[in-house]
């Protein structure tokens, strides 16, 4: 079965005055569809046409890996927004921001800087790692924590096409917006018991 573009978990307004419906056009529907159609059109026929989106980014390498991690990659950054996200995380997650950098200030500092630092294409994510530590991670153009050991949390998309249409080159301004839409519940909700 060919992978499906999923719906916006949101309307394609609803990120408004932060991220523009043309923004949400652009990305979603020609971006994040491009990377699926670009998958779907290497494992039609093959093998590889069983396998979810997480395990085929697991066991490709090339072309084929790079479509199907940004696959992947979009389908998760798209799930950490939410129109009333923003504020602070509450719960288990609180704690443990608390134990890992000494409070959300500090998180959020580590992360920018991650994001602003990185040269060219790629993400930022916060993830846990397999002792339950959260850390922030950097990856370069369609890099993701799926291939290595930590467990995604948070992503930030920090291609350019992300944030052009609103922000121009202004990869600042983007990450205070993101931060007014990040989803807390779905973060918490991808934390290892
Ligand atoms: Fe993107």
């Amino acid at each position: 079965m060919p992978f499906e573009l999923p719906r916006l978990p949101y309307d394609r307004t609803a990120l408004q005055p932060h991220l523009s419906a043309e923004s949400l056009d652009l990305h979603h529907g020609r971006h994040y569809r491009a990377y699926l159609d670009a998958v779907n059109a290497r494992i039609a026929g093959t093998d590889l046409e069983d396998l979810a989106l997480d395990e085929l980014v697991r066991h490709s390498q090339g072309s084929l890996f790079d479509a199907a991690a940004q696959a992947w990659n979009h389908g998760f950054y798209f799930q950490c927004l939410h129109p009333r996200g923003g504020g602070d995380p509450h719960g288990r997650l609180a704690e443990l921001v608390t134990r890992h950098f000494g409070d959300m200030r500090r998180l959020r500092d580590e992360f920018d800087q991650a994001a602003l630092g990185l040269f060219g294409s790629g993400w930022v994510w916060l993830v846990q790692h397999p002792g339950g530590a959260l850390a922030i991670q950097t990856t370069r153009n369609a890099g993701t924590p799926l291939t290595g050991n930590s467990t995604p949390l948070l992503a930030c998309d920090i291609w350019e096409h992300a944030y052009y249409t609103d922000y121009q080159n202004e990869r600042a301004r983007y990450l205070q917006a993101f931060w007014k839409l990040v989803n807390w519940d779905f973060v918490a909700s991808q934390l290892r018991d």
